[in-house]
């Protein structure tokens, strides 16, 4: 028998994926199904099986590769595909076309596979601006298919057990084997009778009625981490719906929804507010007092503070979700111009615009004739 390399095409250092993919392309070419007739064929499939077999097997191909073939059994022409496969050729094709299973051999004896587990499971949860910023534990209350206690999650009633489905055999799946261009080709479908499941239940549980599960009022304690934001989801494994009879639970997502601030809005990991003040404090300056998350923060306004200044208070942000530190919290300056003025407010403004040759009012009227009549 050739080099088993050289029979899959792959080198000495080929990982056991590259093994395994180069062992599916030859046996497919040379499957004696796709060269009926073929004796060469048939030779040169049963010496890629051969090799495979010896190649796919971490302590024979040590052995194969200290020793030859004297070391994996000598050169007796290897084993019959027969030999290999324990049966049918198709079931090389089940496992290529349907499988699932890893390796080319032993994906015959598939037991049940078991309930299925429950759905993942999404929920909105309501959070407040603070409770996003600095993380805290919430309840996260809904409807969901949890495990029935009385039957605990099995759906048969008291004293009795589910039975083997006799359709599947307790295989919970259902073999048809069709005839391919390529031989033959074997699908397993999940038993209509049990459900897949591989079980029956003679007489239900009468509180889930043989589901296994009810639906019930769940309450959960929740960790929300500081730095969340509204799309952030939690995701709480194995807290979705219960299976039917015994499944394993699905997961919880939980989408956060952040209520809006008065006062801040977030950019990213900064923390955004508006500070108002009159032109008289920006002109002449003034000390003002911010109400930060974390408390009070006294904010001074310098004299000739213009519209859109910004004041940066470091790491009185966001904290960062990943990571450590806060985001900045970021305080603009707006300027309120009054819309109130009283007459004599307005005498003072005219002479302080006046002092600065400045041109004011529009000469028509409003403003401009309630200044004319202030002076006349
Ligand atoms: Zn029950």
């Amino acid at each position: 028998m050739a080099d088993y390399y050289d029979l899959l095409g792959v080198s000495r250092s080929a990982s056991a994926d590259e093994i395994k993919k180069a062992y599916r392309k030859r046996a497919r070419e040379y499957h004696p199904d796709a060269n009926p007739g073929d004796a060469e064929a048939e030779a040169k499939f049963k010496d890629i099986s051969k090799a495979y077999q010896v190649l796919s097997d971490p302590s024979q191909r040590q052995r194969y590769d200290q020793f030859g073939e004297a070391g994996v059994g000598g050169a007796g022409g290897g084993p019959s595909a027969e030999d290999l496969f324990g049966g049918g050729l198709g079931d090389i094709f089940e496992t290529f076309f349907g499988g699932g299973g890893q390796s080319p051999f032993g994906a015959r004896q598939r037991g049940p596979s078991g309930p299925p587990r429950g759905q993942d499971t999404e929920v909105i949860a309501d959070i407040e601006f603070g409770q996003a910023v600095f993380g805290d534990q919430i309840d996260v209350e809904l409807k969901l298919p949890v495990r029935c206690d009385t039957c605990d999650g099995s759906g048969a009633a008291e004293n009795t057990k589910p039975v083997t489905c006799v359709e599947c055999d307790g295989l919970g799946q259902v073999q048809r084997v069709r005839q391919r261009l390529l031989g033959q080709m074997v699908t397993a479908s999940p038993c209509s009778r049990c459900g897949g499941l591989g079980e029956v239940v003679a007489s239900p549980c009468g509180t889930c009625r043989g589901e296994g599960r009810v639906t019930d009022d769940v309450s959960y304690k929740v960790d929300v981490p500081a730095g969340v934001d509204t799309g952030s989801t939690l995701r709480l494994t194995r807290r979705g719906a219960a299976g039917p009879r015994g499944g394993g639970n699905g997961d919880l997502y939980v989408h956060l929804r952040v209520a809006e601030h008065d006062t801040f809005v977030r950019d990213g990991d900064e923390l955004v507010c508006e500070v108002p003040v009159s032109i008289a404090q920006a002109a002449l300056g003034t000390s003002l007092g911010l109400e930060t998350l974390d408390g009070p923060e006294d904010l001074v306004v310098p004299p000739g503070t213009q519209p859109g200044h910004v004041f940066t208070l470091r790491q009185r942000g966001v904290p960062h979700l990943q990571g450590r530190g806060r985001g900045d919290l970021i305080a603009r300056v707006r300027v309120d111009v009054p819309t109130d003025l009283t007459d004599d407010e307005i005498g003072l403004l005219t002479s302080f615009a006046a002092g600065r040759n400045e041109n004011v009012g529009n000469g028509k009227e409003g403003l401009f004739s309630r200044i004319k009549s202030a002076f006349t």
